[in-house]
């Protein structure tokens, strides 16, 4: 130990596995967390192009010089409701596994594109891409193309597998198409109606009758306005009182 040379290269590989230790608990924390049936997502209304722009500017400083970044997105506002943080570990993710395999010289696509009722967002690479037979293996935990190669570049091993259960939690797919030695593109969905706006819309209202509880004449009107649309029986009661003194015989309670 007191050997000049060997004692602080010795110290430095003791700092850097005990790093990837702590790394490898914490990720493996979040998973034990993610699996459990009550894990709670904390999802807003997001503006999603100038986040996405938020997240790859962060990137775009930090990056080697060499590599390029390109965003190709629509031109018009796009409001997706999602959990903001656990997004952006997974885009956090895509994009520096995206860096890590990145050629000299490479360029990294940045694409929303937006269908029926998601967006699809990817990142593309120019990397050393993956063979077909692991494309399958690639979210399975601890799973990596090339053992040697991944450990020298850090990393658990645990970031995709992390991230499809994320994007899996808010509803989404996640997946991956490479070709080998010429690039990877992954991309992963996001609805952005909200679910309960989807209920809404299935719900039969023509089955039920409604009792509403409202005072305010307005209200009323527009409610009256609602629910003759949506085919549905109603009752309206200015109170409590009047409600339970009703002889209609067609409300349950
Ligand atoms: P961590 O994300 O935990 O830091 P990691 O990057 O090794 O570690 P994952 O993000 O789960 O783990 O990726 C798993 C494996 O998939 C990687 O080790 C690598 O073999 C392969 N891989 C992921 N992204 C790419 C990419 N863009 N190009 C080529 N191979 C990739
Ligand atoms: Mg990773």
């Amino acid at each position: 130990w007191r050997d000049e040379e060997i004692a602080p290269r010795f110290i430095e590989v003791t700092q850097n596995e005990t790093e990837r230790m702590i790394r490898l608990v914490n990720d493996l924390l979040q998973l034990s967390k993610l699996d459990s049936k009550d894990y709670k997502l904390k999802k807003t209304r997001v503006h999603f192009i100038p986040y996405f722009h938020k997240v790859i500017d962060r990137f775009e400083l930090t990056k080697k010089e060499n590599v390029s970044f390109v965003r190709d997105f629509p031109d018009e506002k796009i409001f997706v409701h999602m959990d903001e943080d656990k997004i952006t570990q997974v885009l956090d993710n895509i994009i520096s596994n995206a860096l890590k395999y990145s050629p000299q010289g490479g360029k990294i696509t940045f694409r929303v594109k937006k269908k029926e009722d998601h967006i699809e967002v990817s990142v593309k690479d120019e990397g050393v891409g993956i063979p077909k037979s692991d494309l399958s293996k690639i979210f399975e935990r601890f799973y990596r193309v090339d053992k040697a190669r991944s450990r020298k570049l850090g990393g658990t091993g645990l970031g995709l597998a992390i991230s499809k259960r994320l994007v899996e939690l808010m509803n989404g797919k996640i997946g991956v198409e490479s070709d080998f030695g010429k690039g990877s593109k992954f991309y992963f969905t996001l609805k952005f109606k909200t679910d309960s706006v989807k209920n809404f819309e299935k719900f039969d209202f023509s089955q039920k009758s409604i009792a509403i509880i409202e005072n305010n004449k307005e209200i009323q009107n527009s409610l009256k306005l609602i629910f003759n649309y949506l085919k549905c029986k109603f009752f309206i009661f200015n109170n409590i009182k009047e409600l339970f003194n009703s002889k209609n015989k067609n409300i349950d309670f």
